[in-house]
């Protein structure tokens, strides 16, 4: 098997900020590459290790379904000539509006409504990652192998939007009997970009560092400043100190929230990243592995979207869907993030 080799870090971040190191962690970068992995093995997509005597998780909903609608062309007329009441008026007139879109077919208004499904739907699998493959996945004490999964739908929960996930704690020993065949994805109105593609997986430990807000504040105050003096493409703190792309363990960036601490939804004490799942894995740069350094970003060039956005998964606006949990409540709860 190929590996995936993270080049070493352009900064030396122990170096430059004393007393940083003493927060260092590792992460393990998954290294999802399209593929047709073995039921039994550690993988994104795919087919699961599931007894055949243990139900398929199924969602009822409700889910937020996308809705266009045409706009009558008056209006579209009185918005080109720039009239806010309109446009207003849109914003009223359709349920979730979230903007405009204009084609060769004419203008529509984006909304979304809230739908319950007359049947509960199956959900996808995710991922499966075995603990022996994968150096950072901490699993419950008895379990050597964690199960994701997810609701290909579009759900609402606070300020969270995005696939309803699951996770399936298991000893992979125990399963004798496998579920032959998992039911097929429902094929209505589910999003697409909650598809992931049968991809193997490289695991590679690296080390991370915490975002600046979760450092003692004169530290993380001067890695702040620091940062901020740096100019345009060069390296930073930011851009060193967490992988992007899949992976298990390390810490989270608060790039878009400011920094949300997650407390265990049982406990209330603070927990640390389970898994990351992401839209893209590194967009090129310093987190490039060595073995695809020779691939340039394109978007049309098909090897390096395989490289960069191996999964097909995207969430949020091209972000990251992180799953923190908490291993010292019974059931293991976790809590979803998604920016
Ligand atoms: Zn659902
Ligand atoms: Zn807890």
């Amino acid at each position: 098997m190929m590996t995936r080799t993270t080049p070493a870090r352009p900064l030396d971040l122990s170096e430059l900020f004393s007393g940083v190191n003493a927060f260092a962690r590792t992460a393990t970068r998954l290294h999802p590459r399209p593929g047709d992995p073995d039921v039994g093995g550690s993988h994104v997509g795919g087919r699961l290790l599931w007894p055949a005597d243990e139900p398929w998780p199924v969602c009822a909903g409700p889910h937020v379904v996308r809705q266009e609608t045409a706009i009558a062309p008056d209006l579209v007329a009185r918005m080109q000539a720039g009239d806010w009441a309109a446009m207003q008026q849109l914003a009223r007139d359709v349920p979730g509006f979230a903007g405009t879109m204009t084609t060769d077919q004419g203008s529509v208004a984006i909304g979304s409504v809230t739908v319950s499904e007359p049947t509960p739907s199956p959900m996808v699998a995710v991922a499966q990652l075995h603990a022996a493959d994968v150096a950072d996945l901490r699993c419950p004490d008895d379990a050597d192998l964690l199960q994701v999964l997810w609701c290909p739908h579009q759900h609402r929960d606070g300020d969270y939007a995005g696939p309803a996930v699951q996770l399936r704690w298991r000893t992979a020993s125990g399963v004798t009997t496998m579920l032959p065949t998992p039911p097929p994805p429902p094929t209505v109105a589910r999003e697409e970009d909650y598809l992931p593609r049968p991809c193997a997986l490289h695991p590679e430990q690296v080390v991370e560092y915490p975002w600046w807000q979760e450092l003692p504040a004169e530290l993380g105050q001067r890695i702040r400043q620091w940062d901020d003096s740096r100019q345009f493409g060069e390296e930073t703190y930011f851009s060193v100190s967490q992988a992007p792309g899949w992976k298990v363990g390390g810490y989270a960036n608060w790039e878009v929230s400011d920094l949300r601490p997650m407390d265990c939804p049982n406990c209330r004490q603070r927990i640390d990243l389970l898994l990351t799942i992401s839209s893209s894995e590194s967009d090129g740069g310093s987190w490039m592995p060595v073995e695809e350094s020779h691939l340039q970003p394109s978007w049309t060039d098909p090897q390096w979207r395989a490289v960069n956005e191996p999964t097909g998964i995207t969430v949020g606006r091209r972000g990251d869907l992180r799953i923190f949990a908490c291993f010292k409540c019974p059931a293991t709860p976790y809590r979803l993030n998604l920016q």
